[in-house]
């Protein structure tokens, strides 16, 4: 992508209102731009990223056995009338009345529409276990929005469902989503904590919120340090016996300000491994067996042919919300970082003079070779100053840098520079593609 093509609105300053480093750097860096209150357009370069990260998210549901679907974001009030919870939501839910008088809202979670569908087509033991998922938006009025993405009312949730027949089959499902979300959270260079949460009238340690560590993060958290030290199992065979490796990562304590007890952190952890800090919850696994199923009449004939409800859980990721939580973890005082697997481009190519003819056609020449080789690549072609086309890339954060200036190709030579570490290699012209291969 040609930058004189593109649309890449910078802001010189981020507004005065925006007190987390997430949310100013993703409005100076031409990401997004508020709508109204809690409501955000996701500019080219913000959305790019927010593909990257649906992406790994599919792929990796995927791959844990989860299908994906798509729900629509408008529901009937009906359906949260059978579950209950249409008058317990409260005021965070956005109420909708059709031309018919139709009482309809926009959907903050999808746990009726789904357990709806599902007990009109699942009827046996024989058609589960089951897990759905999708990737749609959600609207939750938020009293007070805030931190950008962060908190907002529209935003992007990844959210799945499992039907299972019993508790210890709903526990397997679960077990896969926590490893799955592990995983998700690895590829995306976060260090993501499952913390014990509130798990309501079931109880058991079936409840966790995954929480990175950050300054800016609005929980507090307690953990034990050798958490951050545990490794994330690269292939999983998800259909072995996974509760070793959830044991492991749930034995260490975690919890959040609202499951936190001072006497028993102190009990649990010896004083150098405490860790108290604040958190940023990035998605949350629940098993909540027929809270839903029951009231909602979903229910399947067992082996014994006598009819029961269907035992669920419901695992969510903050889509929207992880852009700025990778940026919360992924900065430095010159602009955004990405981790290569998010990165909205994969190299940064900087034409330091567009007039100059030879610096000009090297630059073509790299720019297609790389697009060929598959880099998606943003080429700097502007006549910007040198000062401004630096600084700009370093904002938007793009993992490589190549430069191609006068001075450099009179010596036969290119740049190229690691945007996180700032290390700088010169390579011949002739070469440069050599670094740069065909990609699979
Ligand atoms: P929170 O405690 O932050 O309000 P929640 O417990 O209400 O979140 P869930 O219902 O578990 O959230 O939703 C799943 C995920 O969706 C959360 O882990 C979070 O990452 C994301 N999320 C929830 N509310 C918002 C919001 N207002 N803006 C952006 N992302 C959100
Ligand atoms: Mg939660």
């Amino acid at each position: 992508m040609r930058l004189t093509n593109y649309f890449l609105p910078l802001l010189k300053e981020a507004p005065k209102d925006a007190d987390v480093i997430s949310h100013q750097l993703m409005l100076r860096a031409g990401m997004v731009k508020q709508s109204s209150s809690g409501i955000y357009i996701w500019l080219p370069m913000g959305l790019a990223v927010l593909k990257k990260i649906e992406q790994i998210i599919r792929e990796e549901q995927s791959k844990a056995g989860a299908l994906e679907m798509l729900m629509p974001t408008i529901q009937t009030a009906d359906i949260w009338k059978k579950s209950g919870r249409y008058e317990d939501y409260g005021k965070e839910m956005l109420r909708i009345v059709d031309r018919h008088d139709r009482e309809m809202l926009y959907g903050p979670t999808n746990e009726e529409q789904i357990t709806d569908l599902v007990s009109s087509f699942i009827k046996s033991y024989k058609n589960i276990p089951k897990i759905f998922f999708h990737i749609q938006w959600k609207f939750r009025d938020e009293i007070r929005p805030r931190f950008g993405v962060m908190r907002c009312r529209e935003f992007l949730m990844k959210d799945a469902y499992s039907f299972d027949i019993s508790e210890s089959e709903g526990k397997r499902s679960y077990n896969k989503m926590f490893i799955s979300y592990l995983k998700i959270f690895k590829k995306m260079e976060l260090n993501a904590i499952p913390m014990k949460a509130e798990s309501g009238p079931i109880g058991g340690n079936m409840s966790h919120e995954f929480i990175i560590l950050a300054k800016t993060g609005e929980s507090r958290v307690f953990i034990d340090k050798t958490l951050l030290r545990l490794e994330v199992p690269d292939d999983v065979n998800y259909n072995e016996n996974l509760s070793e490796i959830v044991d492991k990562w749930t034995a260490p304590f975690a919890v959040t300000e609202d499951m936190y007890n001072e006497d028993e952190f102190h009990k649990n952890v010896t004083i150098n491994n405490r860790v108290e800090e604040k958190g940023i919850e990035v998605g949350h696994v629940f098993f909540f067996g027929d809270k839903y199923t029951k009231p909602m009449n979903a229910t399947i004939q067992n082996k014994e042919g006598k009819v029961i409800p269907l035992q669920c859980g419901s695992y969510g990721i903050g889509v929207s919300r992880l852009v700025a939580a990778i940026i919360e973890a992924h900065h430095d005082d010159k602009g955004i970082v990405w981790p290569k697997s998010v990165s909205p481009f994969d190299i940064s190519l900087i034409n330091l003079k567009p007039s100059n003819a030879d610096v000009n056609n090297i630059c073509n020449r790299i720019y297609e070779n790389l697009e060929k080789n598959r880099y998606h690549t943003i080429y700097d072609d502007t006549d910007s100053s040198i000062g401004e086309k630096f600084s700009r890339m370093d904002l938007i954060g793009i993992p490589i840098q190549i430069i191609v200036g006068p001075n450099s190709i009179k010596e036969g030579k290119i740049e190229i520079k690691d945007r996180k570490t700032d290390l700088r290699k010169f390579v011949k012209i002739s070469e440069i593609f050599n670094e740069f291969p065909l990609k699979d």
